[in-house]
């Protein structure tokens, strides 16, 4: 592998070069030598033009010549703005490769060819923020272009090639002192434990192997004007060749620089390029493993060649001065700043932190014993032990903790648009398109607004009523929560406080129908207040979960439009498909809302909701067109909306949800048979409420479950509700793991 780094450079003279040029690429001028480590590179100039000669050893294979020049052409071919120097063609040598031939020099034939001659000048340590940033999206376009080459010299070992990092080893005998051996040895044993296992699966392809700041020129913008020596071209981790030019663009900063420095070369890169999270997992211990590279080689290299030993060792003392950086701080810890990640922390330090930075303002956690999530896939949330915790409880993700379809959606709009809604763009106008169609024709809702929260759902849809209707008075049931705004806090009595009343809102059992709100619009009249709205979630799903039937439900509507109010279905809990039946409860239950509010599960994680009504009603109201919300609608949350809507038809999430639900009613009917304290399972599809007898016994069973790694809640006034509300993706498996571990739980309580 090292034959070339072994074999001498050639030693042609400038006169030498200066004939070669003019003899086979008939370039007439004056030749410099810009110095070059294993060969010979000349600048040739002269009236007619000038070149940059390469003399190569004669040792080089062939193969790995063409395939330097092959790699610049097809740059050229995919990505013609990248500023690479393009090969002569050689005029002579009948029948010889088209980009090279052969010189005599003083120490016999090697290799020659002439390249395009590229301005620009050199760039360190002054680089601007912008010229950094460029540097990035550079060498990620240089990557993009050479990611559809192939070349069967390609597959050459180098021992700068990143690959072989752990090559260095027998090599770091010949640093003289012994603490920076340490040090040296240090870095290639975190590479070892650390990039060694992961390299398999780091993305890999040609790449141009030393795209650092002596292989590149920069414009008087601060831009890359020249790409040059492709003489490390290779087959490699993607990663690893960005991390060389990291490497390089870090050097000379001040210390305390160095971090940010390399966080805006990234930014630029993955402007182009996003890295995945592995290659971000090894980003800092690569950018070490060159560091260690450029003073291990140079240091056996200066052994041999010392009449080399400044150009060799012209970069040591920078690259040592990094290493005891990344010494100092902890290969983790600079890699973490790397990526802007932060550290994990242990679950103990992290409630405190928590408790103490969010003071009394933000709601308890749940669980006696908190849970620490790191990630979600599916119906599955992981902890920061890495235990696996079945999610039976959170209607948010509807199409399931990270859904590929959404968060793809998500992160292409984010890249290339987020802006607000008095801007035109597709998104919002097919997702408020989309939604229109998904109602039932004789609502005749033709009206969409969005909005980023169920609460600011009902509370525009509160505003639109009472100002149409000119009366402030509202009906909601028992317990109902409908969400935090001023207003739509008076509409939530399962929040108030104890002994806490509004004048202007009405309540109504969770059993009542037409006449519990014909004589709660009596009370409100007979205290000053019209109604304006009644707001009704058909799960009932605060109140302890008393699903609706269509019956009472239809009773309610009439009952509001009698008292001169208008009806909010609230289908921020029961929407998108949670009976099983329709894609809205409302429909399903066959009622004609005046305004339908959605929220939560909208964007599956993603903050975007919005409320429905028709035209004539938001035309009587005096704020018409003046309503917006700067991120109500955006183009990154439409495109959420949208990829929601597409996985529950494509993945055919409403009978599924039917299904499901069948089965896991089903066993807890069974369940309920043999547990005494088990009083009643109401459903409506994967809305399940299970009524324990005691309040007591349902927190124990709640984190009793918790603790046997499945989540559930609670709700009710009494919070005597077992609250099962999994993501829609909820399986039949997933069912039978729900109710065997509630009957452990029982059993334990
Ligand atoms: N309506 C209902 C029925 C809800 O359950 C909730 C939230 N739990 C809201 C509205 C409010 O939604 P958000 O928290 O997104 O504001």
């Amino acid at each position: 592998m090292s034959s070339v780094l072994e074999s001498r450079p050639p030693r042609f003279s400038d006169g030498d070069v200066a004939r070669i040029a003019a003899e086979l690429f008939g370039l007439e001028g004056t030749a410099a030598n810009l110095g070059s480590e294993r060969d010979q590179t000349f600048l040739v100039e002269g009236p007619a033009g000038a070149g940059v000669v390469k003399l190569s050893n004669l040792g080089e294979d062939p193969a790995t010549l063409d395939l330097e020049t092959e790699a610049i052409l097809h740059i050229s071919r995919v990505d013609p703005d990248l500023p690479v120097a393009l090969p002569r063609v050689v005029s002579s040598a009948a029948g010889a490769a088209a980009y090279r031939t052969t010189a005599q020099g003083p120490d016999g034939r090697h290799f020659v060819r002439l390249f395009e001659r590229l301005h620009g000048r050199d760039g360190g340590p002054d680089l601007s923020d912008a010229a950094v940033r460029d540097y990035g999206a550079t060498h990620a376009r240089l990557n993009l272009a050479l990611r559809s080459f192939f070349h069967r010299g390609s597959g050459r070992e180098l021992l700068w090639d990143l690959a072989h990092a752990a090559k260095l080893r027998p090599l770091t005998q010949s640093i003289e002192d012994p603490g920076r051996r340490r040090l040296v040895e240090s870095v290639l044993d975190r590479y070892d434990g650390n990039v060694t296992p992961r390299w398999p699966r780091l993305r890999a392809h040609v790449v141009h192997g030393d795209l650092n700041l002596d292989n590149v020129l920069f414009d008087d913008n601060g831009q890359i004007s020249a790409i040059v020596d492709f003489g490390d071209v290779g087959h490699t981790a993607q990663v690893g060749d960005f991390a060389i030019g990291l490497a390089s663009l870090i050097r000379g900063r001040p210390l305390d620089d160095v971090p940010r420095v390399a966080r805006i070369a990234t930014d630029g890169y993955q402007s182009r390029i996003p890295l995945e999270a592995e290659e971000f997992e090894v980003l800092g211990d690569l950018v070490a493993a060159r560091l260690a590279a450029i003073v291990v080689i140079s240091a056996w290299r200066v052994a041999r060649y010392p009449e080399n030993a400044g150009y060799i060792q012209a970069w040591d003392e920078d690259s040592w001065r990094l290493l005891e950086l990344i010494g100092d701080v902890g290969s983790e810890r600079f890699s973490e700043e790397l990526g802007a990640t932060r550290p994990t922390v242990p679950t103990d330090a992290l409630i405190k932190r928590r408790s103490d930075a969010v003071g009394a303002m933000l709601t308890r956690l749940t669980y006696s014993d908190p849970i620490h999530v790191v990630c979600g896939t599916g119906v599955w949330l992981t902890d920061v032990d890495g235990r696996p915790l079945l999610d039976a409880y959170n209607n948010v993700p509807v199409v399931g903790h990270g859904h590929p379809r959404v968060t793809e959606a998500v992160v292409r709009q984010t890249r290339s648009l987020n802006t607000h809604a008095r801007y035109l763009y597709e998104p919002l106008v097919e997702l408020a398109e989309r939604l229109l169609a998904s109602m039932p024709a004789e609502a005749a809702l033709d009206s969409v607004m969005f909005v980023n929260s169920g609460s600011e759902a009902n509370d525009i849809a509160w505003r639109i009523a009472s100002g149409v209707t000119g009366c402030d008075g509202a009906i909601v049931t028992h317990h109902a929560y409908h969400g935090v705004t001023a207003a739509i806090a008076d509409l939530s009595p399962e929040e108030w406080p104890e002994g806490f009343d509004v004048p202007h809102v009405a309540r109504i059992p969770v059993d009542g129908g037409g006449e519990a709100v014909a004589a709660a619009a009596g009370r409100l009249s007979d205290a000053g207040h019209g109604l304006a709205a009644t707001f009704i979630d058909a799960g009932l799903t605060s109140d302890g979960i008393h699903p609706l039937t269509r019956e009472r439900l239809a009773a309610i509507v009439r009952a509001t439009h009698e008292a001169g109010g208008l009806f909010v279905a609230d289908e921020v809990q029961v929407g998108y498909g949670r009976s099983g039946e329709h894609l809205w409860t409302f429909a399903h239950l066959g009622v004609t809302p005046d305004f339908v509010t959605l929220g939560k599960p909208m964007g599956n994680g993603y903050p975007v909701a919005a409320v429905l009504t028709r035209r004539e009603i938001v035309e009587g109201f005096a704020f018409a067109r003046r309503v917006f919300s700067t991120f109500g609608g955006n183009p990154v949350a439409a495109q959420a909306g949208l990829a929601v809507l597409d996985v529950i038809r494509d993945e055919r999430i409403i009978p599924h949800v039917k299904h499901v639900g069948e089965q896991l009613h089903r066993r807890l009917d069974e369940l309920q048979m043999r547990y005494d304290e088990v009083i009643a399972v109401r459903r409506l599809g994967l809305l399940v409420g299970v009524q324990l007898d005691d309040p007591g016994r349902a927190k124990a069973v709640v984190d009793a479950m918790r603790r046997l790694g499945v989540l559930i809640g609670r709700t009710g006034p009494n919070d005597d509700v077992l609250k099962i509300r999994p993501p829609l993706v909820f399986d039949d498996e997933h069912a039978t793991v729900l109710v065997s571990t509630l009957g452990k739980a029982l059993d334990a309580t």
